[in-house]
């Protein structure tokens, strides 16, 4: 494993983070989840991701059950606020009242006494961005997270928490957007707005949810068993790439791969990596042979004429 500052704080990070969204406590059974998070640890990966919505709360559950036992400060323990956690109206949002109540949530289930890194999920439009912003104060000033985050926030709301964090003395360090080789919008603003702001990006999906590792063939049969098939919230957020001309896309990187001693799924998560403001890709999985593959992207280089190749089979879609 390869080792990164998460953006321009001292935290350091494993540029390769393990993510629980739509496996643990839904997709698969604690006991897997337990192996895939052994798997992480063994491969060198420190840090964990999940959210107190994950899977009506049940994520932070399993992953604190998982790690029950490791050395707390050798971990990254990163969580987030933001989506529902219940059905009341204040279940949700970064209201300083939710905020309050779902830190307690998660480090309860977390089974820790703070999180490293604390992420608004999403942008709330309905709530002043001062209180939350003194809310998140709060917190890190009572020792309950160490950093703050946010989570697929537009540039300008970025530089607006950014000043508000410089002000209430809280350090906002990192965005967790979507970004993958099929994905590469926060190249246009939000990079450019962080690399001046010294804020990370910590990336999901690195492998388009499982689309970049080649298995879904084109015309063929959606794999038994893979997130496009998953009935619990996995099959709708996959469909955008499920057409014809991504899936026969992704077989042509295959040869590139190939020559570069990689798997597509290595190849898609080193893509990533190779952005200076990636401060680490959160990748998920299903299975622990697939966190062992692809955690051996960490430190690859991948050189101009490969990223040049790989641009000219993926620009058309
Ligand atoms: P990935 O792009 O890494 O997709 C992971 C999925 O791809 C696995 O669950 C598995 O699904 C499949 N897969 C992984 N490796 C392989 C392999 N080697 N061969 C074949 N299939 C493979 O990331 P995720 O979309 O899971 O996101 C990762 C994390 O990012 C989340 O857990 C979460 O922490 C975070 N995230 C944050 C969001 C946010 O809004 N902030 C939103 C989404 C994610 P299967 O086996 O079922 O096909």
């Amino acid at each position: 494993m390869e080792y990164r500052h998460l953006g321009r704080s001292g935290l350091i990070i494993s540029e390769i983070a393990y993510g629980n969204w739509l496996t643990h406590g839904s997709q698969v059974e604690a006991e897997a989840a337990t192996a895939c998070v052994r798997a992480a640890l063994d491969t060198g990966i420190t840090t964990f991701d999940t959210a107190d919505a994950y899977a009506g709360t049940r994520a932070e559950t399993v992953l604190g059950d998982a790690l029950k036992g490791e050395r707390r400060e050798g971990l990254e323990i990163f969580t987030k606020v933001y989506w529902p956690t219940g059905p009341g109206r204040n279940d949700r949002g970064l209201s300083r009242k939710h905020i309050m109540e779902s830190i307690e949530g998660s480090l309860r289930r977390l089974q820790t006494d703070y999180v490293d890194l604390y992420q608004a999920h999403r942008y709330d439009v309905a709530t002043p961005l001062e209180e939350t912003m003194e809310a998140f104060a709060d917190i890190v000033h009572s020792g309950k997270a160490h950093y703050i985050g946010v989570s697929e926030w537009p540039a300008e709301q970025i530089r607006r928490a950014h000043a508000l964090a410089r002000e209430l003395r809280i350090p906002l360090v990192s965005n967790q957007p979507q970004y993958n080789a099929l994905w590469r919008v926060i190249e246009g603003e939000v990079v450019p707005a962080c690399e001046e702001l010294g804020i990370g990006q910590v990336v999901f999906s690195p492998i388009a949810q499982g689309v970049l590792t080649g298995k879904y063939a084109p015309g063929g049969q959606l794999p038994q068993g893979s997130r496009a098939t998953d009935d619990k919230g996995g099959a709708g957020m996959i469909a955008r790439w499920l057409r014809e001309e991504v899936l026969e896309a992704v077989q042509r990187l295959k040869p590139l791969a190939d020559d570069a001693g990689l798997s597509l799924a290595q190849l898609a998560v080193a893509w990533v990596l190779q952005n200076p403001n990636v401060s680490a890709a959160i990748i998920g999985a299903s299975r622990p042979e697939q966190v062992a593959e692809n955690a051996k992207a960490a430190g690859v280089v991948l050189d101009d004429d490969l990223m040049a190749r790989i641009e000219e089979v993926l620009e058309p879609v």
